[in-house]
């Protein structure tokens, strides 16, 4: 067991902090209050090899590692928290599933231009009455010949006031047999697009409506029977949702730290209060833990497919501790980290909203427990019991 990087890793990482420093730390705090995606970001990404890092250069990515595009996500975040969703973008959400399954021909007309910054993405999984169980999902495609006719909402949406393309998910027919994905392009005639509303985070979404909307058979992504697929790449995008919020704490530990050493009261430094020197040890404690087991699911995952309990415990430990450090961090900074002089008050309110995106705690928690018991619990209510026998 060794928990140094490699000399390779550390260069990398020496690289993007440099990229960082030079590039996005000016305007990290305008950028952060900005709804928009930042696509002037994401083209200098793409220009320095941190957009698709983990795709097959074959594929137009980097042909990179998981835990190199974690380093990325470390290191950006630390600079600039926003810009951190570029990389997340760029490397773990929808993009990763689309760069597994698509075809030649899918690839071909849109991975290019979302590795070079050009187009977003959104991922439309989530409706008004299927979030946590996601597989209660009623987004309809009907096989219509040389189309499918999508009939449906979506909602919660990232990126969508800006996506060019979504990455829908479907039911093709009864069951979770009857699930898996298609693109919808901005503007196809039955797509219709709501006004934004905000997250506490000051992200937007739109609620997307389909109404006997017909999409060409060629974006089907995936068919009847891919949603298995589809969920397994999800721990994937679960190991960058969890870099991200423990950037986000160790952002706002930083921001506090240098405050509590040179704010004064009493004639002295505040960290010289023990009071405070004890908030900064929780914390410090909590975020190295966090870290460990971030790596173990990244590191674990290069070698073998990840795993859903490393990445349910790593998500659910760096979801906890990001918005817990980055909560202490706003009141170790007094009214000054409430304040949006600085980026610690987005980072609590950002890290809060992981706590729910991309399996919520309780969910990840639910997992966690079958391992620990192993057996399944099936979170239905149980069927009466003459249908259960049927
Ligand atoms: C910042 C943010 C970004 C998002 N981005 C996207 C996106 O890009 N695409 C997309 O499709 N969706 C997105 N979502 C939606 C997200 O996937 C859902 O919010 C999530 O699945 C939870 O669903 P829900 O909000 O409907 O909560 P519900 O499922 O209604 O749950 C409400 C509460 O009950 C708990 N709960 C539910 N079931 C159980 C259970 N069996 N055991 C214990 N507790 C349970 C939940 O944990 C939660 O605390 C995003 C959400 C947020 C906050």
């Amino acid at each position: 067991m060794n928990f140094e990087f490699t000399d390779e890793q550390k260069l990398f990482a020496e690289s993007v902090r440099r990229f960082a420093l030079a590039h996005l730390e000016k305007d990290a705090l305008t950028r952060a209050h900005n709804s928009g995606f930042p696509f002037d970001v994401a083209k200098l990404m793409s220009a320095q090899g941190l957009m698709g890092i983990t795709i097959p250069e074959a594929d137009g990515g980097i042909g990179g590692t998981l835990m190199d595009a974690v380093v990325a996500i470390e290191q950006i975040a630390t600079v600039c928290p926003r810009s951190a969703d570029v990389v997340q973008f760029g490397n773990f959400g929808p993009i990763r599933t689309f760069a597994e399954y698509a075809t030649l021909a899918q690839k071909a007309r849109w991975l290019t231009h979302l590795l070079t910054g050009d187009m977003v993405m959104s991922l439309g999984m989530t409706e008004p009455d299927a979030g946590s169980s996601v597989t209660e999902l009623v987004t309809s495609a009907r096989s219509d010949g040389s189309h499918y006719v999508i009939n449906g909402t979506k909602v919660f949406s990232t990126f969508s006031p800006d996506a060019a393309i979504f990455l829908i998910y479907v039911r093709y027919g009864p069951g979770l047999e009857g699930i898996g994905s298609v693109i919808v392009e901005r503007g196809t005639p039955g797509f219709t697009i709501g006004a934004p509303s905000s997250f506490m985070s000051g992200e937007q979404w739109c609620e997307l409506h389909f109404e006997s909307c017909r999409v060409p058979a060629e974006n089907v992504l995936l068919g009847p029977g891919g949603f298995k697929k589809q969920i397994s790449s999800f721990n994937v995008e679960r190991i960058g949702n969890a870099a991200r919020a423990l950037a986000l704490g160790r952002y706002a530990f930083n921001t506090a730290r240098d405050y509590a050493s040179t704010r004064e009261q009493f004639g002295r430094p505040i960290c010289e209060f023990q009071g405070l020197q004890w908030k900064f040890a929780e914390m410090a404690i909590k975020l190295e833990g966090a870290q460990l087991l971030l790596y173990r699911a990244a590191s674990n995952a290069d070698r073998d497919l990840p795993s859903a309990y490393e990445t349910s415990v790593a998500k659910a430990a760096c979801n906890q501790v990001g918005f817990e450090v980055a909560h202490e961090s706003v009141q170790a900074m007094g009214a000054m980290g409430y304040s949006r002089e600085t980026l610690v008050e987005y980072c609590m309110r950002r890290c809060r909203g992981w706590m729910i995106a991309g399996g919520s705690i309780e969910i990840l928690k639910n997992r966690i427990a079958e391992h620990v018991f192993d057996r399944r619990f099936d979170q239905r209510r149980p069927k009466p019991k003459a249908q259960a026998a049927e």
